[in-house]
């Protein structure tokens, strides 16, 4: 039903040759498709999301879908039903070249997932984007730039981030890319470092393609100015848009605290999810995607669990200064259980507004004794 329109021209004998290459480029045989990748039920709603947000805003382009085994059979029905191509990935299973080189550097796992896009030969371009992005304007004016365009990342922005990025797939580059990982490794353990290490000449787009939703709050100024162009959001960060409470009663999104500023963003986000996914998957389905854990979650189980061993053993406080906390007040700092009454997520999100409490909470001591912690926990 979304299958691109064949392009033909009529062309005059002399510029035959050039006509022939135009019309292959503009989508003959080959056409161009959004890829993203999903590698649990969470993240594959988010991309649902995606998918719905791009139709809605009336891209011309293929979805495709990177999937795990993992994702349940009601949410790949579903995600049949919106993208033009499920597919599904395994490189620990697999016995191809990924896998070999995936066994020499086993830090690199999802980060090989990802190249997979690179994969995609019947596409003649592709522009990736991350599962937790939204579709906010026609963004298919992307496909004019070539491999690699990017935009800035708000962390290091003579990096490009690489929640989208615009690609030519090929065997050739994925199997350098490939051999790259497994040489030079990748600088932040993931596939932006990776990335950024091959393609160091990348072209950069404006923020409007990839827009990091907390953008509103750090930089209100420009927001105001530029914020209404955005074509592509961002919810880049520890707590993805499906891991915020959603109150049908009053029709908008409990922000968690520190995220307050995202909060129309989430609301668009929720009014697509619950307009178009929610009626689609089985209730039990879906309780389960939105329950998978958030790596906060996951950090703070891990913190709760060093803060259980550290009350069940006597140990010194071998901290320095007064003003460095020991293991345990770390850890339960860390768990939510602070002096200042600030949760984990709280304390994340004040960090990710790039806001950190350098004298306190944030100070390298209490980094240096949270580390010491975890190594005589032996985690
Ligand atoms: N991803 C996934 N499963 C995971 C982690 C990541 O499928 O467990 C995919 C998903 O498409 C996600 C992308 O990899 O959007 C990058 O991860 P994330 O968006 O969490 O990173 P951030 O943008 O917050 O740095
Ligand atoms: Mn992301």
């Amino acid at each position: 039903m979304w299958e691109n329109k064949v392009k033909m021209k009529s062309h005059s004998s002399q510029d035959t040759l050039f006509k022939v290459t135009d019309v292959i480029t503009e989508g003959w045989t080959m056409s161009q498709a959004y890829v993203t990748l999903a590698t649990n039920d969470g993240y594959a709603i988010g991309a649902l999301v995606l998918g719905h947000s791009l139709r809605s805003n009336n891209t011309t382009k293929d979805l495709v879908i990177m999937i795990a085994p993992a994702v349940s059979e009601a949410i790949k029905s579903m995600l049949e039903s919106v993208f033009n191509k499920v597919i599904i990935v395994d490189v620990l299973d697999s016995r191809d070249s990924a896998h070999l080189s995936l066994l020499k550097r086993p830090e690199l796992g999802v980060t090989f997932t990802k190249l997979h896009c690179w994969t995609l030969t019947q596409y003649s371009k592709c522009v990736f984007l991350d599962a937790d992005m939204l579709c906010v304007q026609n963004p298919d004016d992307l496909f004019s730039h070539p491999e690699l365009t990017a935009v800035c990342d708000i962390g290091w922005p003579d990096c490009f981030n690489s929640g989208m990025f615009v690609l030519v797939p090929s065997v050739d580059t994925y199997g350098k890319l490939l051999q790259h990982a497994e040489t030079s490794g990748s600088f932040d353990g993931g596939d932006q470092g990776l990335l950024n290490s091959y393609f160091p000449n990348w072209q950069r787009v404006s923020f409007i393609y990839n827009m990091v939703a907390s953008a509103t709050y750090t930089y209100l100024p420009a927001y105001k100015q530029f914020g209404a162009n955005a074509k592509l959001v961002h919810f880049l960060g520890a707590l993805k848009p499906w891991q915020h409470r959603y109150d049908a009663g009053s029709g908008s999104v409990h922000t968690a605290p520190g995220y307050e500023h995202l909060a129309p963003y989430l609301n668009s986000w929720w009014a697509l999810y619950n307009r178009l996914v929610k009626p689609g998957v089985p209730e039990m389905d879906l309780q389960r995607a939105l329950e998978v854990k958030s790596p906060v979650e996951e950090v703070k189980e891990i913190e709760d669990q060093v803060k259980v061993n550290d009350s069940e053993e006597e140990h010194e406080n071998t901290c320095a200064s007064d003003h460095v906390y020991n293991g345990d007040e770390v850890a339960q700092q860390l768990s939510g259980l602070s002096v200042a009454h600030e949760s984990l997520q709280e304390g994340q999100a004040r960090w990710e507004r790039g806001e950190p409490d350098y004298l306190g909470r944030d100070s390298f001591a209490n980094i240096q004794a949270y580390i010491d912690s975890k190594i005589k926990n032996g985690k």
